[in-house]
């Protein structure tokens, strides 16, 4: 019988050469597609969150596929849900955090009163790569006084060492690549 993260690595569609030639881009739309990995998806994680013994107030979700797992995560939770949004999407005031690319820069915005100053948070993502988003966004929660207590991903590219980018809290990931 194919265990459950078989199941799940089986239902991620690896398309080559996207969005640029020499990218494998692994495609979490089809593990959203299929109910069954998609509930060993949000039962896996919501485990080994609390097994690692993070417990948030409030989960931060990046866009725009942080979005698609953040919300169900902080409901099992008991959390709130943060979106944390490329510039110029929020409509309120926002903080803003302005990070490195490969060629260029990024912003990531968040809204002022998002979370009370203090509040404890996870940062979630479909997927690890070099860790400068998820690294961006942690250094953007702590400049508004927030803590960040851990991060979930379901993918991670290893070779490219994201992880060792992050603050050192639990890092909770379902598949590597
Ligand atoms: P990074 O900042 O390098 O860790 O990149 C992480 C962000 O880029 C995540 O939001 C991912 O969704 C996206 N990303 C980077 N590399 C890939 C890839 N090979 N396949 C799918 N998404 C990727």
């Amino acid at each position: 019988m194919e265990s459950k993260l078989e199941i799940l690595k089986a239902s991620v569609r690896t398309v080559p050469d996207f969005p640029k030639p020499g990218i494998q881009f692994r495609d979490i739309t089809t593990l959203l597609h299929n109910p069954d990995a998609l509930q060993i998806t949000f039962d896996l994680l919501v485990e080994r969150i609390q097994n690692s013994g993070i417990a948030p107030n409030y989960v931060i979700g990046i866009e725009s596929r942080g979005f698609m797992f953040a919300p169900t995560l902080a409901c099992a939770l008991g959390a709130g849900f943060v979106p944390v949004r490329k510039p110029g999407k929020l409509p309120a005031a926002v903080h803003t955090i302005e990070y490195d690319l490969e060629y260029g820069t990024d912003r990531l915005e968040v809204h002022q009163d998002a979370m009370p100053a203090g509040s404890k948070a996870l940062v979630v993502d479909d997927l690890i790569a070099t860790g400068g988003t998820a690294r961006a966004t942690a250094n953007l929660i702590d400049n508004i006084g927030c803590y960040v207590v851990g991060f979930a991903f379901v993918i991670e590219l290893r070779d490219l060492g994201g992880r060792s980018q992050l603050p050192d809290v639990p890092i909770v990931t379902l598949l590597e690549y």
